[in-house]
């Protein structure tokens, strides 16, 4: 069919030609005829050429020109080009609509985020729960629009590893979690989920543990107020049987408060939505501190160090940091064993970042054990939990202190060899201070 409209074509040229030339013959004229017909088929060509642009211009709005030979099959491949173009147009849009009216129907915010951290696009859930005006919002920096300190600082780690739960910028009341993730060339996707409903029963759930550890307070105090005297003078008062009785009222008394100091302690820990203050706290002190609890803990029965090697303070609360080393430290001389090793020490990086960390040569802990160690009242060994006084809560207290800083809790341990606990912090946390500075 192709070759056919191609031998067509040159049929037209050869005759107009060959006509040309026989004509102008009658004079003798055979060139003038040959450039006479080679001038008419370059015009009837310009004509074709013409019309493939008036067409090629609106090729919807009708149908290509019928045009003899070659030309025709140009036009016609042209046309069929364009059809299936426009079927495939009509295909993409489709599945776009589709897209669009899904993302439209989720309840769930979506943002596309470009490589420069621009917004590019957003459904109408995103616009809703972050106030995102379209299109006058487009093209903006995220951080630009969502200011909340907390995702400044989530968005500029880029570790997006956990979510983040902030305030609603639009609506103090609501709660919404921050879920990032990035694909292709360093886009992202924001995910955003209003989780008022869930956030308002763990509130609940940790108003209820905290009321409750509240009010059992004053019973305890009322009742440890009576057994104090009791077993001061238990043994010219009561029979033995009854003093050793005493004595045990006396230890779970004070285990209930532990556990109640520790439980408010974590439900504050817990309500608290923003970092700890950016308070100097001098490290050097608080170690010293820990370490003469440690001793007096520990009664002879292991061996203490302190090593200082940084000045550097710390930025972060005092109350909270001192609760933090003071359950490593007392965890190190409860579970260590006797005659072992407990190192206390504080120092910085190369990269400016400070390392507090309690060490033990002690019984350390199976590796199987180590994920589950801060979750709350988890215990390698209940028994021997209770026994030391423990209440369950103390590395679930450090891990929320570290949140609070920026920093995290590292924990290695060997079954046999020892634990090291390690609280690291991160450069902006430290802090020279500027007496120490004037003294060098
Ligand atoms: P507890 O009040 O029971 O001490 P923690 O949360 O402080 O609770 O510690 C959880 C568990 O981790 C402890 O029960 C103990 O088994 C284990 N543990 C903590 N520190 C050490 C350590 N230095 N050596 C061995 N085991 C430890």
């Amino acid at each position: 069919m192709a070759v056919h409209r191609w031998i067509r074509e040159l049929l037209i040229l050869l005759l107009t030609t060959l006509l040309g030339i026989a004509v102008a013959s009658l004079w003798q004229q055979w060139l003038v005829g040959l450039t006479v017909a080679l001038a008419l088929y370059l015009a009837y060509s310009l004509l074709q050429l013409w019309r493939l642009d008036r067409w090629a211009k609106h090729p919807d709005r009708a149908l290509p020109p019928h045009a003899p030979a070659q030309w025709g099959a140009v036009f016609d491949h042209l046309y069929r080009y364009q059809r299936k173009q426009r079927r495939r147009q009509e295909q993409l849009r489709q599945v776009i609509g589709r897209f669009d009216r899904l993302s439209e129907a989720l309840s769930d915010g979506m943002v596309v985020i470009t490589q420069r951290d621009t917004l590019d696009n957003w459904n109408a859930a995103a616009g809703r729960l972050l106030g995102f005006k379209y299109p006058h919002d487009r093209s903006q920096h995220v951080t630009n629009l969502l200011r909340h300190p907390l995702f400044v600082e989530y968005f500029a780690t880029g570790n997006f590893d956990d979510p983040l739960v902030i305030k609603s910028p639009t609506d103090e009341s609501r709660w919404l979690q921050f879920q990032i993730i990035t694909y292709g060339n360093n886009e992202r996707l924001m995910v955003v989920r209003d989780i008022t409903r869930l956030q308002r029963l763990q509130e609940m759930r940790r108003d209820f543990v905290a009321n409750v550890s509240h009010e059992l307070r004053t019973p305890l105090t009322v009742f440890t107020g009576y057994l104090e005297p009791l077993a001061a003078h238990a043994d010219t008062l009561l029979p033995p049987r009854m003093s050793k009785g005493v004595e045990q009222m006396q230890q779970q008394a004070n285990r209930m408060r532990h556990l109640i100091d520790d439980l408010l302690m974590l439900s504050r820990l817990e309500n608290e939505q923003t970092l700890s203050p950016l308070t100097p706290v001098n490290v050097t002190s608080l170690m010293q501190r820990a370490y003469e609890d440690g001793v007096a803990l520990s009664q002879g029965r292991q061996q203490l160090t302190l090593t200082l090697d940084s000045d550097k303070q710390l930025l972060g609360d005092e109350e909270q940091l001192r609760s933090a080393v003071t359950n490593l430290v007392s965890n190190a001389v409860r579970y260590a064993g006797d005659n072992r090793n407990i190192t206390l020490s504080w120092n910085e990086t190369a990269a400016g970042e400070g390392r507090l960390s309690i060490a033990d040569d002690g019984e350390g802990i199976d590796s199987h054990h180590l994920a589950r160690l801060t979750e709350r009242f988890y215990r390698v060994d209940k028994g021997r939990s209770s026994a030391t006084g423990g209440t369950g809560l103390g590395l679930a207290i450090v891990k929320h202190v570290m949140l609070r800083h920026q920093g995290e809790l590292d924990i290695e341990s060997t079954l046999g060899r020892g634990s090291c606990f390690t609280l690291s912090f991160p450069a902006q946390r430290l802090h020279q201070d500027d007496s120490v500075l004037r003294e060098q």
